[in-house]
């Protein structure tokens, strides 16, 4: 993997007053937002650093929650100089920002790099242009191949942010997505399945029959598409789904794909197909002994969730007996299977 191990210390940066009108952002609630009060940072980082860390070279001030690009400049660059006294301290090594494709040019860039701006998280959403114009995003995919290139270029670290589910969007735009995102040099990647939450675009769209949101297992299946993507190209995926948010927890009308532990369920499945695809390969009987051999750490995932991944194997593989275990032999989300039949060698696939 190319990204080294890093804390980030999130700040939320509400991007108050955003024109654009993306279906699925509910607007009324972030401009509910309390004003973004600049001390505030001193408050987070503060407490933050109230924990000795006796090595401060992966931390990083992370500013989410919005368009930082996007924040009038004045205050922006008050943010970032506020944010920047902690680097000069040597209490945190560089800064993390969030931003949209469209507000990325050489000139901002190049304030960002002032300040020790090391990695720009942008929400790509989609590389399909229909699936942009169709969800209000106010962008092009070419605007985003622009930015990630200038972002790339000027030596920052790139995460790429992507969704499952918007409107017109299929599981090919997303895999076509996830492989753009890989092709403009992407460090990292955060997978989303779209949530729909109450007085939205999207929740009317749903309302009326003209969305159908996404559910649990299709989120997992689709999302399993695009972690294949992103894995085969080295390129980790550090967050799978919302986080769990007061928003989303007092949301009653919430749909689509919201489940607490959405992120495991979507690797679960990653690994259920890679499992099938492997047994398909193989001929196995009634009186075989199967063991499916995983890298270190990877256990509990490949087995899945209330062990679903077991349950399906044994329920499509009547098999005399089934073994999950770790091995130093197997790579990172990858998986070997060994079948023992009666007096046959161990096959392995
Ligand atoms: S860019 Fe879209 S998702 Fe972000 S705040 Fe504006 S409307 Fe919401």
């Amino acid at each position: 993997m190319r990204r080294t191990e890093h804390i980030n210390i999130p700040v939320f940066v509400p991007h108050l007053g955003c024109p654009h009108n993306c279906v699925f952002c509910n607007q009324h609630e972030i401009t509910e937002c309390e004003e973004f009060d600049i001390n505030s940072i001193d408050d987070t980082v503060g407490s933050f650093l109230t924990t000795e860390h006796p090595d401060t070279s992966g931390i990083q001030i992370a500013f989410f929650g919005g368009s930082f690009t996007g924040i009038d400049r004045t205050l922006m660059i008050r943010i970032l100089e506020k944010a920047y006294r902690y680097i000069s301290d040597g209490k945190v090594s560089s800064i993390r920002v969030s931003t949209r494709p469209d507000y990325i040019d050489e000139e901002v860039l190049s304030v960002l790099k002032r300040f020790r701006v090391r990695t720009i998280e942008l929400g790509i959403q989609s590389m399909s242009d229909k699936v942009l114009l169709a969800s209000g995003r106010g962008h092009t995919a070419l605007q985003t191949e622009n930015a990630a290139s200038l972002i790339k270029s000027q030596g920052f670290e790139f995460v790429g942010q992507m969704m499952i589910g918007l409107p017109c969007s299929a599981p090919d735009d997303e895999m076509y997505t996830a492989a753009k995102i890989c092709e403009m040099g992407a460090d990292a990647a955060r997978v989303y399945p779209t949530v729909v939450f109450s007085n939205t675009a999207l929740h009317r769209l749903a309302q009326t029959g003209v969305y159908t949101p996404l559910t649990t297992e299709e989120a997992a299946k689709r999302s399993a598409k695009v972690l294949r993507i992103f894995y085969k190209n080295n390129v980790d995926v550090i967050r799978i789904g919302l986080c769990e948010t007061e928003t989303l927890r007092n949301d009653t009308g919430v749909t689509g794909a919201y489940h607490p532990a959405l992120g495991e369920l979507c690797i679960n499945e990653y690994y259920r197909v890679i499992i099938e695809e492997s047994l398909k390969r193989i001929n196995i009987s009634d009186d075989s002994d199967i063991t499916v051999y995983c890298s270190n750490g990877s256990l509990s995932k490949v087995i899945g969730q209330k062990k679903r991944n077991r349950k399906w194997i044994e329920d499509n593989y009547p098999v005399r007996s089934l073994q999950f275990k770790e091995s130093e032999e197997v790579k990172d989300k990858d998986i070997k299977i060994s079948v023992k039949e009666n007096a046959n060698a161990p096959t392995v696939t």
